[in-house]
């Protein structure tokens, strides 16, 4: 027989961006083990309505509204209610995952909005359970380096960097990898000609064959900037070159990605591509607890098929790719101008065939008045980003 939970032994979550795709997953895991879990802080933007569900359900200590709007809606709402301190505010975010009470944080805001706190959590030396992709695409090694000073845990959650996380030894030496193959399905558009894909409307591109997700990740997946996102991701995280990375399109999503080592041997990581399975990995992490999840009936999907991606169809990656070979403030732009497109995309005030020259002409307006050279720290990759955000802004005001 277990025993008992003791308070001590509950590990304390706070969920950033609990009302989102990987944060009701996240919290689909954790209700499963309430002997293990508990939640002390939940996050969310504007979506009130499944926040205020989420605080019932789960009796958080905090709960954070970054919208000031919907923050007082909820704080008058929760006005007599001791139990529950609704925050709201820039720094809001950052104080509560540094309280002493929160062991874990599930990094799930989507975009950039998620790196003041991200990087705040490993200041801290949390356990960091890392799903927003756009700050470590952002700041590199930055982060993974300030995690070695503070000696915070980052648990990749993405399925693709989990599944390499898996992959390679308990020690995570890289010394001993060759290549890491990062997979792809190639999203709603596989095998489709670019050019006809100029009337895709923001409903087609968010409606992923094998994953349910956020729309900026979807429309990410649609265009697989996601991918190359993913492989900046990659290389900050498992500090490997972007030559030492590659995509492989796998349209199953049942592997979820490879690691080569120097003997000639893969090791791939396998599952129902949920996104419960890499979660309920990195909490558990270095044990193992039920995910919720589906089985894998691998005699039922029967075959598994591998291309490789054709960069000249596929203008976002080939950018993308480009922006991870040269580095330094590259990908920081890439990403900032990537940012403002999909949105641009998603208000319907451009057209989908348009978001990477969007992100090409504001690379290429960028580089030609500044240096490519790596910001040093976290002021200088916002600076990057904001002067970025604006040249992709002014490019979407002067378009034809
Ligand atoms: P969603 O859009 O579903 O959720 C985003 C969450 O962030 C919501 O809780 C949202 O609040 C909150 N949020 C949005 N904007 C802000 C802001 N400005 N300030 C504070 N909070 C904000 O995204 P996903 O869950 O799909 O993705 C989250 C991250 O995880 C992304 O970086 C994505 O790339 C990554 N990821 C996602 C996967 C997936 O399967 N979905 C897979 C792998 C990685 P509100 O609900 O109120 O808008
Ligand atoms: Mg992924």
């Amino acid at each position: 027989m277990s025993k008992p939970a003791n308070a001590a032994e509950i590990e304390r979550i706070a969920v950033l961006g609990s009302t989102g795709s990987v944060g009701t997953s996240t919290l689909d895991v954790l209700r499963m083990h309430p002997q293990k879990y508990c939640v002390e802080v939940l996050t969310s933007n504007t979506r009130i309505d499944v926040l205020r569900e989420q605080i019932g359900e789960f009796k958080p200590r905090f709960a954070v509204v970054s919208d000031p709007e919907s923050a007082s809606i909820l704080a008058q709402e929760f006005a007599q209610d001791s139990s529950v301190t609704i925050l709201s505010g820039a720094r809001a975010l950052e104080e509560v995952v540094a309280l002493p009470q929160v062991d874990t944080v599930m990094a799930a805001i989507v975009g950039a909005a998620g790196l003041a706190s991200a990087l705040c959590a490993v200041e801290h030396g949390k356990k960091v359970l890392i799903a927003n992709k756009e700050p470590l695409v952002m700041t590199g090694r930055l982060f993974m380096q300030t995690a070695e000073r503070t000696g915070a845990i980052i648990l990749p959650i993405d399925s693709e960097h989990n599944a390499v996380f898996q992959c390679l030894p308990a020690d995570q030496s890289m010394r001993d990898v060759s290549r890491v193959h990062l997979t792809a399905s190639g999203g709603p558009f596989r095998g489709k000609s670019w050019n006809t894909l100029k009337d895709v409307t923001p409903e087609q591109a968010c409606a992923h064959p094998n994953w349910t997700m956020g729309r900026k990740i979807s429309v990410d997946s649609a265009t697989m900037m996601n991918k190359g996102l993913e492989l900046i991701e990659a290389s900050a995280l498992f500090d490997l070159p972007a030559r030492q990375l590659d995509v492989l399109i796998h349209p199953q999503s049942i592997i979820h990605s490879l690691v080569e080592y120097i003997d000639g041997s893969f090791l791939a990581q396998l599952g129902a591509p949920d996104m419960r399975i890499p979660i309920a990995h990195a909490l558990a992490w270095p044990d193992r607890v039920a995910s919720g999840a589906d089985t894998l009936n691998l005699a039922e999907i029967a075959r598994l098929d591998f291309t490789a991606p054709d960069l000249d169809n596929i203008p976002c990656l080939a950018l993308a790719l480009s922006a991870a070979e040269q580095g330094g403030a590259v990908p920081i732009v890439l990403n900032a101008a990537n940012e403002v497109a999909v949105e641009a995309f998603l208000q319907k005030q451009i057209g989908f065939t348009q978001i990477p020259q969007i992100i090409e002409d504001t690379i290429d307006t960028f580089l030609a008045a500044n240096s490519a050279s790596a910001p040093e720290n976290l002021a200088g990759v916002l600076n990057i980003d904001n002067d970025a955000r604006l040249r992709a802004a002014a490019r979407l005001s002067s378009r034809p």
